[in-house]
């Protein structure tokens, strides 16, 4: 047979196994190895969602030539993804001139009827998948964790040697779990003083300061005993025994959870201080968007039946007399919290709902404007500064004068020099294509159960670390994270008018999940 290998690369997500060169080698080995004949390679790059078909169009040309039997793609959906018109087209010319579609594995003949169904079946849901790159990406993962392979980053604790293929504790930070355990479980700490005296002897392995919640997730991870637990975005949780070397027996580990079970019940049932009666967003240190002053999330009614109010911490008369009152119900927002995590843990469509993740051409060439615009003003602002040293060394402005005035230029050009440099890492960022779902995806994954397992004091401190800050307005909460390289990722949250509504779509909320 003779085949002619087409293989579709997209430049916007990294698709390590649909790269270029991945496609080139898997499915030359396997013409090779069927012993067909290839007879030419031909190739279409899709940027920002376009498709150039300029390799399709070449290789559509041969096949009515006559001059090809097969054609090869990795995946149907390297080939389809066409709209109606053009798949109907594509799949008349390739059945016409009697050539079939080959995957490594399987071969869909288009003259047979069940195969053209598979065929059509594929063809819409790559096309209604466009960003079916996750979801492929995420099948791989769980196909790799079946198999007892990890994937993601390890814990800190631990490294990937690639020669023995595992997972190993490195060994300057063995010390950590013991530690923490001891601490925990024989001094009875919380988890507050354990990352005080964590940051008391080091920082983390990676240069940060230890937190509540890295304490708390070394306190729950299953990882330390060896197992490798990884939670789907469609439910599906897949359990992998002796992955990574153990640095606490499952035994240590069950004693753990029994006692955050406990320390959870004991401080509810006394009533003293009762955890779960913490706001998930008490950590999280919000501002209000209309008059800059810090808003606190306030208790209110019952400790059986707790009502949280955000509002502003103190009663403070604001400069021009105005007064902001904003004070708004928390159940108005909690629900839409909750579920703008999960919407932005399902998918990259969803979470674009909350998130402006893709950046377009124009968005970087105002970047660019704003960058120049940027340096220009500080141009200004030290020539200015020159100017002011000149008056002062020819004798026409007086020594205090002079500092008070350089000192204010210099102040600007401080503010100018922090805009410029975010900006900066901004179009960095953009330009390395670090700013991806998949990045995004990976640091709010520990959110993922923040439904289920957690106390109120977790859940807040969870809340606190992925989002130290937030601002308030009357109709919605934007939740700010700082992870890809500095740049602050807004997640922008609709407050609904009243508490009915929320009601009303918590429990489509409820059922839907
Ligand atoms: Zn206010």
């Amino acid at each position: 047979m003779r085949a002619a290998n087409y293989y579709r690369v997209s430049t916007k997500l990294q698709e390590k196994k649909f790269s270029l060169p991945a496609q080139k080698q898997e499915l030359t080995v396997y013409a090779a190895n069927q012993g067909w004949n290839l007879i030419g390679e031909f190739v279409d790059v899709e940027t920002g969602g376009k498709l150039n078909k300029e390799g399709l169009n070449k290789l559509l040309d041969l096949v009515e030539e006559g001059s090809v039997d097969v054609v090869l793609v990795v995946d149907q959906d390297r080939l389809s993804r066409l709209d109606t018109v053009a798949w109907e087209y594509l799949k008349s010319t390739l059945r016409d001139n009697n050539v079939k579609i080959a995957e490594p594995g399987s071969i869909i003949d288009l003259t047979n009827e069940d195969d053209e169904f598979i065929s059509d079946i594929k063809n819409l849901i790559a096309r209604r998948e466009k960003k079916s790159v996750v979801r492929r990406m995420m099948r791989g993962k769980r196909q790799r964790t079946r198999e007892g392979k990890g994937w993601g980053l390890p814990p800190l604790e631990y490294y990937y040697d690639k020669q023995e293929a595992k997972y190993k504790a490195k060994e300057e930070w063995k010390w950590v779990i013991p530690f923490i355990d001891n601490l925990y479980l024989n001094e009875q700490l919380g988890m507050k003083l354990i990352s005080d005296r964590l940051n008391e002897v080091s920082k983390t392995p990676s240069g940060n300061q230890w937190n509540e919640h890295l304490v708390q997730t070394r306190l729950m991870s299953k990882a330390y005993h060896g197992v490798m637990e990884k939670e789907f975005n469609n439910g599906e949780v897949i359990t992998v025994p002796n992955v990574y070397e153990p640095l606490r027996t499952e035994e240590t580990y069950k004693k753990l959870q029994i006692e955050r079970e406990k320390r959870g019940n004991q401080f509810s049932v006394s009533g003293r201080k009762n955890t779960n009666n913490i706001h998930m967003l008490r950590r999280t240190s919000i501002k209000c968007g209309h008059c800059g002053r810090k808003i606190a999330v306030q208790m209110h009614g019952t400790k059986q039946k707790p009502k949280y109010y955000a509002k502003h911490g103190r009663k403070t008369r604001m400069k021009d007399g105005h007064t902001c009152d904003i004070s708004i119900n928390t159940e108005r927002f909690d629900g839409n919290v909750i579920r703008a995590l999960k919407d932005v843990l399902t998918s990259e469509n969803l979470a674009k709902k909350y998130i402006n993740i893709e950046y377009d051409e124009k968005e970087i060439t105002n970047l660019k404007k704003e960058i120049k615009e940027c340096k220009k003003s500080i141009d200004n602002l030290k020539s200015s500064a020159d100017k002011l040293l000149d008056l002062y060394l020819i004798g026409k402005l007086k020594r205090e004068k002079y500092l008070e005035k350089d000192k204010e230029i210099n102040s600007k050009i401080e503010v100018q020099e922090e805009t410029l440099n975010k900006l900066e890492r901004k179009l960095q960022a953009i330009d390395s294509s670090a700013f991806t779902y998949e990045n995004l995806f990976q640091y709010m994954a520990i959110a993922q159960n923040i439904e289920t397992e957690l106390t109120g004091l977790e859940r807040a401190q969870l809340m606190g670390t992925l989002f130290p800050l937030g601002v308030l307005y009357k109709d919605k909460i934007i939740l700010i994270t700082e992870v890809f390289k500095g740049i602050p990722i807004e997640v922008t949250i609709p407050i609904e008018t009243d508490q009915h509504t929320w009601h009303h779509t918590k429990n489509n909320a409820r059922t839907s999940l």
